[in-house]
């Protein structure tokens, strides 16, 4: 059987190696999945809850030993991590607390004695997932699936299998009945297969353009439910009126966290013509001076990336755009040494029709576009596939907000990085994807809305 190697993407170092499972196994474990279905979808909410609590203290009980193995197996800065695991339980905890009255029955004034609707659970559901927030994205669609009676299957990416197995352990520890989440230890090319069986519903999936491609057209064929969070190219607009300090400071954060490998980390910079170079120097003042370095070091601002072959692939877009007309600014250069670290880089001048203003760059490289007014601004900020978040920083939060709303994204945020919260929508229209995470909006993805007519 062949086996899953784990390195560490800071040192190159083998950190693990998991035996893959076979796709019969995989199989069982989705029927057993079904099985533990027909019981769990007739708990109550109350019991659900209790264990998603549970769930949250595992998770926070444990949170120096995940957060040290998201490092590990990925790259993210440790702070990062132990943030990682706090969202998790925050996620738990919101759909432990509001799981029920987001699925409330509604009533419906009709010639009916009585009329509503109400929202069942659907069965096992399919997780494809990345390795960039390898605990909080399965969370982000464990607990809401879960709270409302599904049972779920998890296909983890494959350099961050201690992780999806942690999780499935963390379930366990948690007292949720054995088969209610597993990972599948699979490769990229079974999913087909599993989405295929019989027992899965629906599939949500994150991660890039491709495989959401692939996901979505199997789970066509099959007339399976699907939920797609792709890549973006988020954009954020500065305004004339911007202060430059906390501009710069958020474009920094916005750009490096996470090793600039966050599907809505601020990657585009559309400058008003009258700040474009003031913004430059100080911007890239404050990404030079970022530390990139070993991530289990506290005073590390940014890391390694998390394979050398995506480290590759940046430098690849990087040396286009360049070639294509792009100011390199800073960076742009591959370190000597071991691991995937690629340095704060900067591409400045950038227009439609180059590399790094098309496409997504998901490393610590920030493309910035220079725009002669609003207007202009806000057609190169929707001049993309992409539409998954979107910023405006100004100091007139009214003309943000106006701006906001005609952002073509499915977040927009005036003067904060885009962020998933679970009370409010996430997701993404265009090329970055359909459907919605958390909130009501995300709980509603895999349940059956049904009509009750009482005549
Ligand atoms: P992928 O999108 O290829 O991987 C994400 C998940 O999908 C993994 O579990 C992967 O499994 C699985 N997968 C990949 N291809 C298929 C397929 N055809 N059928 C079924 N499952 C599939 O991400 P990569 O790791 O290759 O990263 C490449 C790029 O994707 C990044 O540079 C970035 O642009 C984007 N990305 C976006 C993310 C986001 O949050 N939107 C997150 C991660 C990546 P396996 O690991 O076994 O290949």
């Amino acid at each position: 059987m062949a086996s899953t190697i784990i390195i560490n993407p800071a040192t190159g170092d083998k950190v693990a190696e998991y035996q893959r499972i076979s796709l019969d196994d995989a199989k069982q474990k989705v029927e057993a999945g079904k099985r533990v279905f027909d019981t769990w979808k007739l708990k109550s909410y109350e019991e659900r809850s209790l264990l998603m609590h549970r769930l949250a203290d595992v998770l926070e009980q444990n949170k120096e030993e995940y957060a040290q193995l998201i490092t590990m197996e990925m790259g993210k800065v440790i702070g990062q991590s132990r943030k990682e695991i706090e969202k998790c339980v925050w996620v738990c905890r919101y759909y432990a607390d509001h799981g029920r009255s987001l699925l409330l029955d509604e009533s419906v004034q009709t010639e009916a004695t009585k009329s509503y609707v109400t929202f069942q659970p659907l069965g096992v559901i399919l997780a494809v997932m990345p390795w960039n927030f390898p605990f909080y994205q399965v969370i982000r669609f464990a607990a809401p699936a879960l709270m409302a009676g599904n049972t779920g299957v998890l296909k983890h990416a494959s350099n961050v299998q201690g992780c999806a197995y942690a999780l499935e352990v963390a379930f366990e520890k948690a007292g949720f009945p054995t088969g209610a989440f597993v990972n599948l230890n699979l490769s990229a090319g079974e999913v087909k297969d599993i989405i295929a069986h019989r027992p899965i519903v629906a599939v949500t999936l994150t991660g890039s353009d491709p495989a959401g491609r692939s996901v979505a057209s199997v789970a066509g064929q099959n007339l399976k439910k699907t939920v797609m969070e792709l890549g973006g190219s988020d954009a954020y607009i500065v305004l004339e009126d911007a202060d430059l300090e906390f501009a710069t400071d958020l474009a920094t954060l916005g750009r490096l966290q996470n090793n600039g490998q966050t599907c809505i980390a601020a990657k585009r910079f559309v400058l008003l013509d009258s700040i474009y170079e003031d913004f430059l120097e100080l911007f890239a003042q404050k990404m030079q001076a970022a530390v990139m370095g070993d991530p289990l070091d506290d005073n590390t601002y940014y890391g390694p990336m998390a394979r050398t072959d995506l480290r590759d692939e940046i430098h690849q877009q990087v040396l286009k755009t360049v070639e294509q007309g792009g100011r390199l600014l800073l960076g742009g250069e591959v370190p000597l040494g071991r691991g995937a670290y690629y340095p704060a880089t900067i591409l400045a001048d950038l227009k439609p029709g180059m590399e790094a203003f098309d496409q997504e760059l998901f490393g610590p490289v920030a493309s910035v576009i220079r725009a002669k007014d609003e207007e202009e601004a806000i057609a190169l900020a929707n001049h993309s596939q992409f539409g998954l978040g979107a910023g405006v920083i100004t100091t007139d939060k009214a003309r943000g907000e106006r701006i906001a709303l005609r952002l073509e994204a499915g977040s927009s945020f005036v003067n904060k990085l885009v962020a998933s919260d679970p009370r409010m929508p996430f997701g993404g229209i265009k090329n970055s994807g359909y459907g919605r995470e958390l909130s009501g909006y995300g709980i509603r993805e895999f349940v059956n809305t049904k009509s009750i007519w009482i005549d």
